[in-house]
């Protein structure tokens, strides 16, 4: 096959959710309690969550249907297309073949509206009105504003200060899709107004405006709470795109050696490579299955696998993760979206299984990888995807060396549209290569300890 884009139509779309949960190499660790140091039950968790996300969340059924009403929003944009990046190949001079899917077709131009849809959908089938979030740069909130809009569920946002006051765009498109977004921290809550005492000036950070997100929730009978990535149900409904690109290969007749990622809070990233990881788990297939994330915040590749928080304020159950301890503060690289502490423990599992291989790379080695991209196959990756194409490239260049002809798959999880000012910091200056001083991960060891044994 020498089609530039491996289309499917909207009834070859898959119709159920693939859950890893029954096929995973060893059992999932429980959330535990920090409180009572028990399993967390569904119970807990009732106050933020709608029953329906709670038992996906803990469901070890292989198949999960996708509602109708669901399939309705995903089409406005789904399914995406598989590419083929022959330019890329050419200008590589490289034996391999190249593919990317895209998901920065979607409306908010990232894969994360396959969640904020599904998610909406659920709360509203329970009545739930109000659903509050956090934000960094603004990618999860206009995700789940879009999705509250076409659900009729009201949106509030609370937007890390820092990023509010310089980024504008991503808030514009959060108020254009109908939600609130305020600076946080804020006054609205007992959380913000202790930080705001001690610090007027704060910048804010994601631990903060969960911690806000959460307090909402958790006090208003009407409003539950969202997170982006990580939970389980955030990862199974983000398999739409593996599950897809399965059918899209079968058409180009390939089969893919290689899938590279960029691991944030790992749902792109898990959507894609856990319907290949069961073919793998089986044994049918030999596949590298590479997650690329900063070199600032080297999570999967240095992390500790620990019980650990979800937040800085210690309010979220402990879950068993790679971590950098949840103190940590990443430093401000442009990938924003890939400054977590944590990693989705099913994806957490696995790395620490050997399934799956996890690589660190510094920013502007990322920048370089992105223009290359830009310059031949024309479309503006988010820094984040900038992490998956830069390991793409590097799999593509051993090829050529080696003489190998493999097929690598590419997970293109955002476009950069609104990130262009990190565009322009990288033409104008090094950006600075951060990495993580072995003291940090030292420190982690210390302060964690004692949660190992929860
Ligand atoms: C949020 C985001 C990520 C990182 O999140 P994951 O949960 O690891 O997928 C990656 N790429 C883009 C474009 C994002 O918006």
């Amino acid at each position: 096959m020498d089609d530039y884009k491996i289309f499917l139509s909207e009834r070859e779309m898959p119709q159920a959710w693939y859950n890893i949960n029954p096929d995973l190499p060893a059992p999932l660790a429980p959330p535990i309690h920090p409180g009572t140091g028990n399993p967390v039950g569904p119970e807990d968790l009732a106050p933020l969550f709608p029953m329906g996300l709670i038992e996906q969340e803990m469901s070890m059924e292989r198949w999960i249907d996708i509602p109708d009403e669901v399939m309705d929003v995903l089409k406005l944009w789904r399914p995406s297309p598989l590419h083929r990046a022959f330019r890329l190949e050419r200008h590589l001079d490289t034996p391999a073949r190249i593919y990317y899917k895209n998901e920065a077709v979607s409306p908010p131009g990232s894969h994360k509206p396959n969640t904020s849809v599904a998610q909406a959908y659920y709360n509203k089938a329970e009545g739930v009105e109000r659903i509050t979030t956090e934000t960094g740069a603004g990618q999860w909130g206009s995700a789940l504003s879009f999705a509250c809009q076409l659900f009729d569920i009201e949106c509030k946002v609370f937007m890390v200060r820092v990023s509010y006051e310089q980024k504008p765009y991503r808030r514009l498109l959060m108020e254009t899709w109908g939600a609130e977004c305020h600076p946080s921290p804020t006054e609205q809550t007992e959380a913000g107004r202790a930080i705001l005492e001690a610090d007027p000036d704060t910048p804010g950070s994601l631990g903060i405006a969960i911690s806000e997100a959460v307090e909402e929730a958790a006090k208003n009978e009407n409003t539950k709470y969202s997170l982006g990535s990580v939970l389980n149900h955030v990862l199974l409904h983000q398999t739409i795109t593996g599950l897809e690109m399965k059918k899209q290969f079968e058409i180009a007749e390939d089969y893919p050696d290689v899938i590279v990622g960029c691991v944030g809070g790992g749902s792109n990233f898990a959507g894609f490579t856990f319907p290949y990881l069961k073919d793998k788990l089986e044994g049918d297939r030999e596949i590298d299955i590479i997650g690329v994330e900063p070199t600032a915040c080297p999570t999967l590749s240095r992390g500790l696998y620990n019980y650990d928080f979800g937040d800085t304020a210690e309010m979220t159950p402990l879950l068993k993760m790679f971590t950098l301890g949840h103190r940590f503060v990443p430093a401000p690289i442009h990938a924003g979206g890939l400054r977590y502490h944590g990693a989705a423990p099913q994806l957490s599992l696995l790395v620490d299984q050997g399934v799956i291989e996890a690589r660190a790379l510094p920013q502007n080695e990322i920048f370089e990888a992105a223009l290359m991209f830009a310059r031949t196959e024309g479309h503006l990756p988010a820094p984040e995807t900038a992490h998956a194409i830069r390991g793409g490239i590097d799999e593509a260049v051993r090829c050529k060396e080696t003489g190998e002809e493999k097929c690598i798959v590419i997970g293109y999880s955002g476009h950069g549209h609104f990130d262009l000012s990190a565009y322009e910091n990288y033409f104008s200056e090094d950006l600075i290569d951060y990495a993580l001083p072995q003291e940090e991960i030292d420190r982690a060891r210390e302060y964690l300890a004692p949660l190992q044994q929860s």
